[in-house]
């Protein structure tokens, strides 16, 4: 009797949803089925980690928590202090009725930055430089396993902005002003999410296994073109630009099967884009056939009104009509959770857009496995910072340098510079600096200077490159008398900007913080000089231009110096060209190739070459 019993409560218990060699479309459909309105939109919410308490992931069956900005469990975390921390909040999601597994995010937008110790590789502008869709391809896959090494799953990554005007703090986080240089860097999506198997129909997000993690395309679309580059602001642009600038990466993201869609601050022609339901259901969800989730910009349904928050319930309203399909909310669960509840039931929002929502983010939840394995594996912490992951970042870092002179006029090129050598100074704020080599989105959300993170500095790599028998010097900001005295054959300068990140780098002036070119007069002026510019865009440099010997723009490379010290030494030449036009004076922004009165100091695709030298 007893084994009757429990074969009938067996029979009972037997759930599709949870039985893997049903097909996913049924599973979803299941699944569905059985879900109170209450934990559709549960699904729907994705929060702080910080507001993540065990209570709140039982009761509402909360879809997804991210790690906003630099928001880590504890400084210099582990890796496995982070998968502790992300199989906690899975424990509890999975206690709620229906047992829905909840997906973590973290902004890994070059590596997983915020994680101390992790790879950083350059940002995307320097990324662009490589002008190789095949290297940053496998970017793609060493972010995955550093991302995965910390027990995520959801990378919001890659930014295809398309970069127009460098004034914008956000500049650096595009791979060019050029529509197809961006496009052809969507390869990093298969990098991070696996290819998708032949034969898939067009737009279906794809996780090829416990090694990859979701994409997000971001940030739909036309934030890379608003006026002088203000955050945030309005993109003023016909159909036809907007299809031809800003879109066309999304249409290679699509058909790559990027899982996700992160929507833009930004308006277009007034419309903000949270609001436009033309672009987000019409056009990418309808033609282009998209089938992922499409998710917002942190706090960005609250941002919809002028001041944030005025009308919560029409921005609650507005933007899961318009299309989106998860809200990053990510602190006010609660009062976003009942204004969408009452919008459905007094059928300000139909059940049918809440059910698209909801499928959208249990197909991803289902493709990529979460049901049969919630829980993250510690075998893979082995994978953050590993040797092979940063020989792929210095590979990255050697193909980013862009070479923008060589020499005086009538002097013979500088670079390479010799590895033996009586004397070498290097100079610079930005020459012994982990941080400020790595930028904004590293350990905190706008970056920091100093020594932030594991890497290798500039300094430390030119002394790793150069002959045992050569004194290299270092001064931050050194005395004139000591230059002049110091009978040095050559000096390295490397300065830059100090890091930034969003809002915070919009930059009318774009000129180098002091002491920049301070530093680069008193050196250049005594001392034959390769200046090396740390930044995240072209800076006005045309005035210094013909009191430097050599400039390289080494943009943001992240932790592995030594690819610059790799190509400045000769054993590799320089192959970088520039992603974005090198103006003169910003009174000339915007100033874009192909404008009519085109007239930069470097145009872009320049950079100068030279051949790797033997046995230097
Ligand atoms: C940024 C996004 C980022 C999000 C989550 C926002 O401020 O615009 O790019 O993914 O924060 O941290």
């Amino acid at each position: 009797a007893v084994c009757y019993s429990t074969a009938i409560a067996n029979a009972e218990e037997y759930m599709k949803y949870k039985d893997p060699k049903q097909p996913i479309n049924k599973r979803i459909r299941d699944l569905m089925e059985r879900m109170t309105l209450e934990e559709k939109i549960g699904q729907m919410t994705q929060i702080e980690r910080t507001v993540a308490a065990d209570h709140v992931l039982k009761k509402y069956s909360i879809g997804s928590i991210l790690s906003g900005g630099g928001s880590v469990p504890a400084s210099h975390a582990s890796a496995e202090t982070w998968i502790d921390m992300v199989n906690h909040f899975q424990k509890n999601a999975l206690m709620q009725r229906l047992g829905i597994p909840m997906i973590y995010a973290i902004d890994a937008v070059h590596g997983n930055n915020n994680v101390y110790k992790a790879t950083i590789f350059p940002h995307n502008v320097g990324l662009g430089a490589t002008r190789d869709p095949e290297l940053v391809k496998r970017i793609g896959a060493a972010t995955a396993l550093e991302v995965r090494a910390t027990g995520i799953p959801y990378a919001f990554a890659p930014c295809i902005a398309v970069c127009r005007d460098p004034r914008w703090g956000r500049c650096y986080e595009s791979y060019s002003e050029d529509p197809k240089v961006v496009r052809s860097m969507t390869e990093i999506i298969p990098g991070l999410q696996g290819d998708i198997p032949a034969g898939s129909p067009k737009g279906v997000p794809y996780v090829g296994g416990p090694d990859k993690v979701m994409a997000c395309a971001k940030h739909y679309v036309g934030d890379g073109g608003t006026v002088k580059g203000i955050n945030e602001n309005n993109t003023i642009a016909s159909w036809h630009e907007l299809l031809g600038i800003h879109m066309p990466a999304y249409y290679d993201s699509v058909i790559k099967g990027v899982s996700t869609v992160m929507v833009s601050y930004s308006s277009w022609n007034g419309v903000k884009m949270h609001a436009n339901r033309d672009l987000i259901t019409g056009f990418l969800k309808k033609a282009q056939r998209f089938r992922g989730f499409v998710i917002t910009d942190w706090q960005a349904i609250d941002k919809m009104t002028t001041p944030p928050h005025a009308n919560y319930t029409y921005s609650i309203e507005t933007s899961i009509n318009a299309g989106i399909d998860m809200v990053m909310v990510p602190y006010n669960y609660t009062e976003f959770i009942d204004g969408l509840t009452y919008l459905v039931n007094n059928n300000f929002v139909s059940m049918s857009r809440i059910d698209d929502a909801v499928k959208r983010i249990l197909r991803v939840k289902f493709t990529m496995g979460l049901f049969e394995n919630p829980m993250a594996d510690y075998s893979m912490a082995k994978h953050l910072g590993s040797q092979e992951n940063r020989e792929v970042a210095r590979e990255a870092v050697r193909k980013s340098l862009v070479l923008l002179k060589n020499g005086k006029s009538g002097d013979k090129p500088l670079l390479p510079l010799p590895k033996k050598a009586s004397r070498i100074l290097v100079a610079g704020t930005h020459a012994n600096d982990i941080g400020n080599q790595c930028g904004g989105w590293t350990i905190e959300w706008h970056g920091k200077s100093g020594n932030t993170t594991a890497g290798t500095t500039i300094l430390s790599a030119v002394r790793n490159a150069v002959d045992p028998e050569t004194t290299v010097s270092f001064r931050v900001d050194p005395d004139p008398e000591f230059v002049k005295s110091g009978k040095f054959e050559y000096a390295v300068v490397v300065v830059g900007e100090v890091p930034y990140s969003e809002t915070y780098g919009d930059n009318l002036n774009l000129t180098l913080p002091d002491p920049g070119y301070g530093i680069i007069n008193n050196v250049c002026s005594s001392v034959k000089c390769v200046v090396v510019l740390v930044t995240g865009r072209p800076v006005v440099i045309e005035p210094y231009l013909g009191g430097m010997d050599a400039v390289v723009a080494a943009w943001l490379p992240g932790s592995e110096g030594q690819g610059v010290a790799d190509v400045l030494f000769g054993d590799y030449g320089f192959t970088g060209k520039l992603p974005i036009t090198w103006f003169k004076n910003v009174d000339q922004l915007p100033m874009n190739f192909g404008d009519p009165h085109y007239d930069p100091l470097f145009p872009f695709g320049y950079g100068l070459t030279t051949e790797p030298v033997k046995a230097n």
